[in-house]
């Protein structure tokens, strides 16, 4: 029998959020498979203010989802299946967030910023500007959603923004934004928020996670140890992408554990077992 570790993919999209098509129950075979303790589904949340790409409309049936997610904990008692959000940050909609949250009971909820000022960053249109002003822009995005909204455990792909940039180097380094790093790195630990390493950057080929490993070091500098692992997976043949070579980069930068998120509290996860699939599929 393959030996499961205790690691949990924290950040999947299953057939409930837009671009995805995954069964919960194919993301919770590939889990198993690929040798983790169990799948957190945080499924998009998006309220735009205007309708330019019609997602306001594609928001899921949250008791619906809920059914589906407690029938697969009852088939799957000894393996974590959890129930996650990643709600997409914008100051002009986050009431409307709050309120479905409060009617939605998760364990787990992502802060992350898919849009600047209402301008989605996956079009090309962002990136005319300048990259140190476009990756500024960015990075103060990131910092006034954790400074303005509390209701979130998890800052889901600090980075998510190279993997649409148009720039020859899309990288984002700590060096090009110490000032702003520290700023974010320091409220993520004084908050008690969890920084998550999200693979989707290795899937895609870039070369780097979101965030990158100098970011992450700096985050241990600074006293951070909150980490979680997500591949943000829309299909179940990439659940836990490359997570066997975070875990072991992680540990050459000295951590010793990294978290999952239950019923909104932090469940620490020893970093010890080298089984995890290190190439995605
Ligand atoms: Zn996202
Ligand atoms: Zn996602």
């Amino acid at each position: 029998m393959k030996v499961q570790s205790f690691i949990i993919d924290c950040h999947t999209h299953s057939h409930f959020s837009f671009g995805s098509t995954m069964a919960m129950q194919d993301g919770i075979t590939q889990a198993q498979a690929v040798g983790l303790g169990g799948i957190t589904f945080t499924d998009h949340v998006e309220f735009a203010y205007s309708d330019d790409d019609g997602s306001v409309d594609k928001l899921f049936d949250s008791k619906k989802r809920l059914q589906e997610i407690q029938a697969l904990q009852q088939q799957y008692p000894s393996f974590q299946v959890l129930s996650g959000l990643e709600i997409g940050y914008e100051p002009q909609i986050m009431q409307e967030v709050e309120h479905f949250i409060m009617q939605c009971p998760v364990d787990c909820v992502i802060n992350s910023v898919h849009r600047i000022d209402g301008i989605r960053l996956s079009p090309p249109v962002f990136y005319e500007q300048p990259k140190q002003q476009a990756y500024a822009r960015y990075l103060l995005k990131i910092e006034e959603s954790i400074i303005e909204y509390d209701n979130f455990d998890v800052v889901g792909h600090l980075g998510y923004i190279c993997r649409y940039a148009t720039y020859a180097d899309k990288a984002l380094r700590y060096a090009e934004f110490a000032e702003l790093f520290d700023r974010i790195l320091k409220i993520i630990i004084t908050k008690g928020k969890a920084l998550e390493i999200n693979t989707a950057g290795l899937s895609l080929n870039l070369g780097f996670t979101h965030p990158d490993y100098d970011i992450l070091k700096r985050y241990k500098e600074l006293g951070g140890i909150l980490i979680t692992l997500g591949s943000d997976a829309h299909r179940a043949a990439r659940v836990g992408d490359y997570f066997g070579t975070v875990v072991q980069e992680l540990m050459k930068l000295g951590f010793t554990q990294v978290c999952y998120v239950k019923n909104r509290k932090f469940v620490m996860v020893p970093l010890t077992v080298p089984v995890l699939r290190e190439k995605a599929v």
